[in-house]
């Protein structure tokens, strides 16, 4: 599997999102943790935590093909905005790295996926099987 970088959110029984933190003096959203103000307006307010949308459109794409070793490639490396104004990097699946199958403003949607296991200890000392999971985009049907 690809890597993927940004910031997810899993909570039991529900659907995993991003997380994104919003300007309470402008409105301004944004990815990532670890803001101390707001780049657009300049307030220094704390940022409000929000829960991004699954759904975009792909704003720019690049195939990769060449990677590190034990990278599959070719895979698709994009940028995608989301309605919020927020944009994401991540990778694109579902679809053929193929230039002609993939349209700039497509839309798509975030799906999640188990990359690896880790084994932990829990607080009682008994090993479990962590789920490391990471979010990509794919093509939505609407
Ligand atoms: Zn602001």
């Amino acid at each position: 599997m690809a890597p993927c970088f940004g910031e997810i959110w899993t909570a039991p029984g529900e659907k995993p999102y991003l997380v994104g933190y919003r300007c309470q003096g402008c409105g301004a959203a944004y990815i990532g943790e670890g803001r101390v103000g707001c780049s657009k307006c300049t307030s220094t307010q704390p940022l409000k935590e929000i829960k991004l949308s699954e759904r975009g459109s792909l704003y720019v794409y690049s195939i990769v093909h060449q990677s590190v070793p034990g990278v599959p490639v070719p895979y698709v490396s994009a940028i995608v905005d989301l309605p919020e104004g927020v944009s994401v990097r991540c990778n694109l699946v579902d679809i053929e790295p193929d230039p002609a199958k993939i349209k700039f403003g497509m839309p798509v949607e975030m799906i999640t996926r188990k990359i690896r296991e880790r084994k932990e200890k829990n607080a009682e000392g008994a090993e479990e099987t962590i789920e490391i999971i990471a979010f990509f985009f794919k093509p939505s049907q609407n």
